[in-house]
């Protein structure tokens, strides 16, 4: 469904999760639902269009009035911390491009901007957005995501060969901008078993790390997401494990604002 601003309106639920959140962060989503069928995805669980690709992709100009109407979006450098990629995969070939242009638009608010993907940058595509505009150390941060690397097919399996993925990361030195290994959640007695790969991934390209925990429907503390539908699940045993290890080669960070809160990495 392609919304018009004409008929947003009409489908107000939908509209609201194209963009939510609080003063702090503000989630921004080009299009609605993925289809990348991870195992552990939240999608079914907030009735999302989850393993074929969908078509609610938002006019960029809406999305960005919705934005600016927000009585929570404070702009500028110290302003609110805009999120793209949670209710969809933001680098998917129907909305990749809505995703360039969104960003080259925020650029100019100086916000701190960030995107989690589990495809491929490739560096043409990267070199669509306008580096020019980049201002300050966090202005625009990139999350390559991953749960597993050898068992992603089965797991992720909608999503690209992980090795490929994560030659996104040559970009963080190429052009200076932070990159983070975004291991987002942690599987039980899953994850683990790749502990050696991460890190031989984070010494070849010299990243940190933001180590995250699962989402799920019940109770607890509630998720930055979702407005209350989801929670963080209790870390399974893995989780601090794998911190800890990680931390030999690299920053972690446990929440992916983490970051930017705390200054700026290396
Ligand atoms: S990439 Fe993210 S949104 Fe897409 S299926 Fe996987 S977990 Fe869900």
């Amino acid at each position: 469904m392609y919304i018009t601003i004409e008929g947003i309106d009409a489908i107000d639920t939908i509209t609201n999760n194209y963009l939510y959140g609080n003063r702090e962060r503000l989630f921004l989503n080009t299009n609605l639902g993925c289809n990348s069928k991870c195992s552990y995805c939240y999608l079914p669980s907030l009735d999302l269009t989850f393993g074929k690709t969908p078509n609610n992709i938002i006019q960029t100009e809406k999305l960005l009035e919705m934005l600016n109407s927000n009585t929570n979006f404070k702009k500028g450098k110290d302003g609110t911390i805009l999120s793209l990629g949670c209710y969809s995969e933001c680098w998917d070939e129907i909305n990749k491009e809505d995703t360039i242009n969104l960003i080259n638009i925020l650029l100019e608010y100086q916000n701190p901007i960030q995107l989690a993907t589990k495809k491929y940058i490739s560096e043409d595509d990267f070199c669509k957005i306008n580096l020019n505009k980049i201002k300050h150390p966090n202005h625009l941060s990139i999350f390559i995501s991953s749960s597993t690397i050898t068992q992603f097919q089965k797991y992720e399996k909608g999503t690209i060969d992980p090795i490929l993925r994560f030659d996104s990361f040559k970009m963080q030195s190429k052009y200076n901008i932070p990159m983070y290994l975004y291991i987002k959640p942690v599987l039980e007695n899953i994850t683990i078993t790749d502990i050696n790969l991460y890190i031989q991934i984070i010494k070849q390209y010299n990243i940190d790390a933001i180590v995250g925990g699962l989402f799920t429907t019940g109770e607890g503390v509630i998720a930055p997401i979702s407005e209350g539908k989801l929670y963080y699940k209790d870390n399974n045993n893995d989780y601090d494990y794998i911190v800890k290890e990680l931390s030999l080669y690299c920053k972690v960070y446990r929440y992916s604002i983490e970051p930017i809160k705390q200054g700026i990495k290396k």
